[in-house]
């Protein structure tokens, strides 16, 4: 699933020549929320959920993708800690906002995104707000699915 810089041309890339998966895709990875939690849960906790108050990996699991620390009692979801945090928009809306941050050449205006994501423009312009509030001038950098989901949205 790891979606991979393309390190056999050498040239000067831009990020989108180094993305090696489409729209298309990138949707069949994701076909329903639970695969979407399933992938950012993998990418954020590779060895299980851990507590964001006490990191204490001793978590009880009492609805699909909501925890609590057994440790401090935090409840808590994978959404926690992150610019998902307190948004109602589903997680794999956010995967597929991501993929057309980092892949489109001149940025993606919130009326664009409302129109490829089905939404209001003003939850497009939140969405692209908190995105480019986590990401600063790095979007250049970005490389793929993964580095969004978890170093660059963590704060
Ligand atoms: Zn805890």
């Amino acid at each position: 699933m790891r979606i991979s810089p393309d390190t056999r041309t050498g040239r000067n890339e831009t990020v989108n020549d180094r993305l090696t998966i489409s729209t298309a895709q990138l949707l069949a990875l994701f076909p329903d929320e639970v695969s979407a939690r399933h992938y950012i849960e993998s990418r954020r906790w590779p060895n299980g959920p851990r507590c964001p108050v006490c990191a204490s990996d001793r978590i009880g699991n009492h609805s699909p993708g909501l925890y609590r620390c057994n440790a401090c009692g935090e409840a808590f979801s994978v959404r926690t800690g992150t610019v998902m945090e307190r948004s109602k928009i589903p997680l794999r809306t956010w995967l597929h906002a991501m993929y057309l941050l980092v892949t489109s050449r001149k940025g993606i205006s919130s009326m664009q995104l409302s129109k490829e994501l089905s939404m209001q423009q003003r939850s497009a312009w939140f969405l692209l707000h908190r995105l480019r509030e986590a990401c600063g001038k790095n979007l250049d950098t970005l490389r793929g699915i993964e580095r969004i989901t978890y170093a660059e949205l963590t704060r």
